[in-house]
């Protein structure tokens, strides 16, 4: 098997953490969480249980990824209908790499006036970043390694694992 880069119990505490910072930066606020798919589904499950601020959910899908390669074209598959205008949102993502998907999204949501805009991210590869991108909330750096498990996948598989994984070949 893969080796275990981040195990079940490290990414439960630090969700947990996360929720409360969260929960704190937005006390007496309204939030509207919107998630990216397919990625950060599991994340942001388990995120919003450690929230303890009214919210709700919401999700976009975006296509930026083939295989283990990133590219710089970010298409939207499933955009959000409520309008944003007025409202905190937080952006939760699995993973940022380039910065390209993260980047393109603060800029499509930044031009519907939501009253504040943070982003959450689960891990980050900074070693790999080209575009800057302000992180409010971040789980964990990880090197640069292709990333399974917890949501993410490789090739449509392996978002069942619980633990993170670096993806191998004996995989
Ligand atoms: P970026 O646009 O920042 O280059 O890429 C971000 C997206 O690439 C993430 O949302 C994720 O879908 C994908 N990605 C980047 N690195 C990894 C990785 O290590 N593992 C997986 N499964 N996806 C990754």
């Amino acid at each position: 098997m893969a080796r275990v880069l981040i195990d079940r119990r490290t990414i439960h505490k630090r969700v947990r953490e996360l929720g409360i910072a969260i929960s704190r930066d937005y006390a007496g606020e309204e939030l509207l969480v919107v998630a990216i798919l397919k990625g950060a589904a599991i994340f942001v499950a388990d995120l919003v249980r450690q929230i303890a601020v009214p919210l709700s959910v919401e999700f976009m899908e975006v296509c930026s990824y083939d295989g283990t390669e990133s590219t710089s074209r970010v298409a939207i598959i499933k955009d959000l209908q409520a309008p944003l205008a007025g409202k905190n949102i937080l952006l939760v993502e699995d993973i940022v790499d380039t910065g390209a998907t993260l980047s393109s999204l603060i800029t499509h949501l930044r031009a519907r006036n939501p009253k504040t805009l943070r982003v959450c991210a689960l891990l980050t590869k900074p070693d790999r970043r080209l575009i800057h991108v302000d992180l409010d909330y971040l789980g964990f750096s990880v090197p640069n390694e292709f990333v399974v498990g917890y949501g993410l996948d490789y090739r449509g598989l392996y978002r069942n694992l619980p633990d993170l994984r670096i993806l191998n070949s004996q995989m």
